[in-house]
């Protein structure tokens, strides 16, 4: 089994791997590049990236949306969406606009979310894209509303939550509770409740219930309840399906004793169970998606952070960076995890240096507990100006955190791409905790 240093090394190998003892991502050290542009930063590989879309594409044999939320960074969505083979999940106009400004074709793009607003819906119909999946049967009245008000029409997928509790062990994907989708108990009535209207193209199911999935078996039992789910859809609708979005969820191992998912042995089930209903007039010329997050960005980037400080606190040795759950609240366990793992992090400063037995805790510059990276990490002998890297981070890292909490600047991103490193955007500066505020007028004073 791989120890999380194994992985952190492996993972740093596909960036570029190191030189004189230092990581070298696109064959430029690491120090270097934290001169130019400044720390802390994320770095992405555009080249792992690339890698791996093709691969989940051609492995599962269908096609595959990238779920934007996971990382909405505009080159980022951009080099996707220049491969043409994904298209784009979005679940707010916000990541609407990445996915188009990225050039993401309309007809690639799927929308889902709950609590869609009436002007987002607008937006859908307005882009023209493949389809609005709808989470509820009051929002398919209000897009049908809005589309024939526009004079439009628009695609429509129906997010159903199964009603089988297919489990694996210690997940669920089906049967749960929550604020997504609608009962599969209630598929005739919004099937019909669609087809009422003349505005609404019925595209077809989507059905996402599980995020970080490893086990192929209970995953590819769900796709063909998913499966069995569209062909009672369609027979309900008394015509061929356009689209069945299997959802997703395939595991990144981040953690300790967590493998690889077998993406191969998912995908030659998959492409077997599909052979087997791919034939069914009511699938005729049905387009078959997976959307995937992680699963396609967070190997493919890395936090670097410098360490400031370095103490013995009662015989532990603790490292202090400039950068934590400010920019990195997954990292750091605070966006949902119960109990605080570390990712496989890396002194990049120093990979040929050996770790101590008792490992380091390393803790980010948030004037609270919560900020910290792990408790005993196998880090190599830090130093003052040594950099960190916190591999696995290319998803849910700089979106998915409070960049405003303690008022630090906030990190640049990088893109490494044939050993070139683009500035995607810039670190923040001190000042920039000023910018869209306004002040108070000298007259604001309260009387008296
Ligand atoms: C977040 C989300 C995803 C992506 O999940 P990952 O775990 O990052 O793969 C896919 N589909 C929907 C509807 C989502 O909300």
């Amino acid at each position: 089994m791989l120890t999380q240093t194994d992985k952190a090394f492996a993972l740093a190998e596909r960036f570029g791997g190191e030189a004189d003892g230092e990581f070298i991502p696109g064959g430029v050290p690491i120090s270097r590049i934290a001169e130019r542009h400044g720390t802390p930063f994320y770095l992405y590989s555009g080249e792992m990236i690339v890698d791996r879309v093709r691969r989940v594409r051609e492995t599962l044999g269908t096609e595959v949306s990238f779920s934007v939320k996971a990382n909405p960074n505009l080159a980022v969505c951009q080099l996707i969406a220049r491969q043409h083979e994904a298209g784009a999940e979005v679940a707010s106009s916000g990541e609407l606009v990445v996915a188009r400004a990225a050039g993401f074709p309309p007809e690639e793009i799927v929308f889902a979310g709950p609590g869609k607003t009436d002007d987002e819906l607008r937006r859908a119909v307005e882009e023209g894209i493949f389809a609005v999946n709808v989470e509820s049967p009051n929002e398919v009245e209000r897009l049908a509303a809005i589309a024939e008000e526009m004079g439009r029409t628009v695609g429509v997928g129906l997010r159903i939550n199964p009603s089988a509790q297919l489990m694996g062990s210690g997940m669920r994907m089906g049967g749960t509770v929550g604020q997504f989708g609608m009962d599969q108990e209630d598929l005739e009535t919004v099937v019909r409740r669609t087809a009422a209207h003349k505005s609404l193209i019925l595209r077809g199911v989507h059905v996402y219930t599980a995020t970080q999935v490893f086990e192929v078996e209970p995953l590819l039992e769900h796709c063909r309840n998913i499966l069995e789910i569209a062909l009672e859809a369609a027979d309900h609708a008394g015509r061929p399906l356009e689209m069945i979005d299997f959802g997703g969820g395939f595991g990144v191992p981040y953690f300790e004793k967590m493998q690889e998912f077998d993406l191969e042995g998912f995908g030659a089930g998959f492409r077997e169970l599909l052979a087997a209903y791919r034939e069914d007039p009511r699938l005729a010329g049905c387009r078959f998606i997976f959307e995937l997050g992680r699963y396609l960005v967070a190997d493919a980037g890395v936090y670097v952070t410098r360490v400031v400080d370095v103490k013995e606190v009662r015989g532990k040795t603790f490292a202090v960076t400039d950068g934590g759950m400010n920019h990195h609240l997954t990292a750091t366990g605070n966006m949902g995890q119960v109990f605080r793992k570390a990712y496989p992090i890396l002194n990049l400063t120093r990979m040929e240096g050996v770790p101590g037995e008792d490992g380091v805790a390393l803790a980010g510059p948030c004037c609270t507990p919560l900020d910290k990276f792990g408790d005993n990490i196998p880090l190599a002998e830090p130093r003052v100006g040594d950099l960190v890297g916190v591999f696995y981070s290319g998803a849910y890292g700089y979106s998915a955190s409070n960049l405003g909490f303690l008022s630090h600047p906030s990190p640049a991103e990088l893109l490494t791409l044939e050993g070139e490193v683009h500035g995607l955007r810039p670190g923040g500066r001190p000042e920039d905790v000023l910018d869209g505020q306004e002040a108070l007028p000298d007259s604001g004073r309260v009387a008296g």
